[in-house]
């Protein structure tokens, strides 16, 4: 056991007691007559004393030597002190460096100010040292598990669909092609019909997280080529019925992050509020007849809404909400058109003020429509042959969505760039590390 405490769970009232602490050398300080080690592990910082007079020789002369960001341990005494940070500081009696680290540092983890993107990125075990990013992430995985808990209070299974696949969700282009022995195979952009095909499996509540590739040539602040992507599809359900499961999912998420990363949040400096749920649901319409006043050229009913629109929309309506009733034309072929108005569908976008998190749609489950729906879209029926014969031997109505995780994190945390919510994130120019 190289450690008993994090620093973070040493208080003023251990005084007295001994602990072994572990971590990286954050900060040297030499005074002369006395040194000051700080400790920093995923919990915090904690400072470490060394008064010439009272140590052992050798100790104060080798801290002094010790590399900023070496790892080390220390084995001392818990102290109370009214002047130190935390109120304790640790009195030293073996000071250990189990990993030194080179000199110069590829960057400086106890930098306050930002440095370029790029750089971190390329050291990014090193970034995230820094106790922000670490923040990030530590606060991204509490989502995750509000979120996987939210779905097993629900009964859905969670599953795992193939990474490796032959054709297009939705045709089109946007695809990795790789080679898989003697033939070509693509890495999958969306679960979208794995997940429906389990809809005819009696499974009826599935959810997967897990990543999906896009081919597209962004250069955007909130898309990259591989991201993870949340996924349900539940059975004999409606439209309605999963975004009631969306907003569900969102706010367990803010919940379980107010009420269990306190101090995460405390270090990105984020005053967390809990989206108030019902959102707001909108109609494609009644959004573009909102939008006529924000811009000079009105939109054409059946034009996707444009960036400029959504931020319009985002800046009018100010908090999450619902846009509904889509037009046919542009959302895919497996969204179920309504009866009386096929011009009009039961898809659905999740927005934040600032993008979209999320897509779903009550299902297309008749293999009739569903193949005229491909074919009216120009695509082939015959290359979704596996998809297409799920829907055949009987298959319930069913809704579902996707939604991104990293956008998700980026829009709870305030973050800039998508970047900064994907520990290794790959885009257009980035493959590496
Ligand atoms: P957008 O219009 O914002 O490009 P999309 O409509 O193409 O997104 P969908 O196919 O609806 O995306 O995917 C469902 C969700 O997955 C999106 O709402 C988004 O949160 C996430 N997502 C999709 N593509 C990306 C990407 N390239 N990078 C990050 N997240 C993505
Ligand atoms: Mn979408």
């Amino acid at each position: 056991m190289l450690r008993t405490h994090y620093s973070g769970e040493i208080t003023p009232e251990m005084a007295g007691s001994e602990v072994l602490l572990a971590g990286w050398a954050h900060e040297i300080r030499d005074l002369g007559g006395v040194c000051f080690l700080v400790l920093r592990d995923r919990k915090g910082l904690v400072q470490v004393t060394l008064v010439k007079k009272m140590v052992d020789r050798e100790m104060f002369k080798n801290v002094r030597s010790i590399s900023r960001e070496s790892v080390v341990q220390v084995k001392g005494e818990v102290k109370s002190e009214p002047k130190a940070p935390r109120g304790f500081e640790i009195l030293p009696k073996v000071i250990q460096v189990l990993s030194a680290a080179e000199v110069p540092l590829p960057l400086d983890p106890t930098e306050k100010v930002e440095c370029e993107l790029d750089t971190r990125l390329d050291s990014r075990f090193m970034d995230i040292r820094r106790s922000c990013v670490l923040a990030s992430f530590e606060i991204e995985g509490a989502a995750l598990q509000a979120i996987r808990d939210y779905f097993y209070g629900l009964s859905i299974t969670e599953v795992f669909t193939p990474k490796i696949v032959v054709a297009a969700t939705e045709g089109g282009t946007d695809l990795f092609p790789i080679s898989y022995f003697e033939k070509e195979a693509f890495l999958n952009q969306s679960p979208q019909l794995y997940k429906q095909i389990l809809m005819a499996s009696g499974m009826d509540r599935v959810f997967e997280i897990g990543p999906i590739f896009r081919a597209e040539e962004h250069d955007t602040r909130r898309h990259l080529n591989e991201a993870i992507s949340i996924d349900i599809e539940i059975g004999f359900v409606d439209d309605d019925e999963v975004m009631n499961i969306l907003e569900g999912t969102i706010v367990s998420a803010y919940r379980h992050v107010e009420e269990n990363c306190k101090r995460q949040l405390e270090v990105l400096g984020i005053d967390l509020r809990v989206p108030k749920i019902p959102f707001r649901r909108i109609t494609y319409t009644e959004a573009l007849e909102l939008a006529k006043d924000g811009r000079n050229v009105p939109m054409l009913w059946g034009d996707d809404l444009d960036t400029e629109t959504e931020k319009f929309l985002g800046e009018t309506i100010g908090e999450h909400y619902f846009l509904t009733e889509w037009p046919s034309s542009i959302k895919p072929y497996y969204t179920l058109p309504f009866e009386a108005n096929p011009e009009v569908c039961h898809g659905f976008d999740l927005m934040h003020p600032r993008m979209e998190l999320a897509s779903g749609a009550q299902r297309v489950h008749d293999y009739q429509m569903l193949e005229n729906r491909i074919r009216d879209k120009g695509l082939e029926p015959g290359s979704f042959e596996f998809y297409l014969d799920a829907f055949r031997y009987g298959m319930p109505p069913h809704a579902g969505w996707g939604l991104g995780l990293s956008r998700l994190v980026m829009t709870m945390l305030d973050l800039e760039n998508i970047r900064d919510a994907v520990i290794f994130p790959r885009d257009r120019t980035r493959l590496v590390p």
